[in-house]
């Protein structure tokens, strides 16, 4: 099973291994992290994220150009739609 790629805007296609993720793009964080339980914390972390169907991720190219940017990624497929730059309007999920 080939490795699964992610294409940087700056770098291009780069084994999955070479980035980070990042969590959910485009949502609100807790204005206050200290402020909020460990558990409050975790689920906002690990729990968020549980959307069935594309949703909007932001991951760096942590071992390339360390830039963050936007992926638009099928969380049950894993198929990518689209590489976004941070920044730039969250895509149409309609196509
Ligand atoms: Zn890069």
């Amino acid at each position: 099973m080939a490795m699964l790629q992610l294409e940087c805007p700056w770098c291009g296609p780069r084994d999955e291994e070479e980035f980070t993720y990042g969590g959910e793009a485009h949502i609100t964080r807790p204005p206050e992290p200290d402020a909020v339980s460990d558990a409050a914390w975790g689920d906002y972390l690990f729990f968020h994220t549980n959307t069935r169907g594309l949703q909007s991720e932001q991951w760096c190219h942590s071992h390339g150009c360390r830039r963050w940017f936007n992926v638009a990624r099928d969380t049950v497929t894993y198929r990518i739609h689209r590489v976004y730059r941070m920044g730039e309007p969250r895509p149409g999920f309609d196509a």
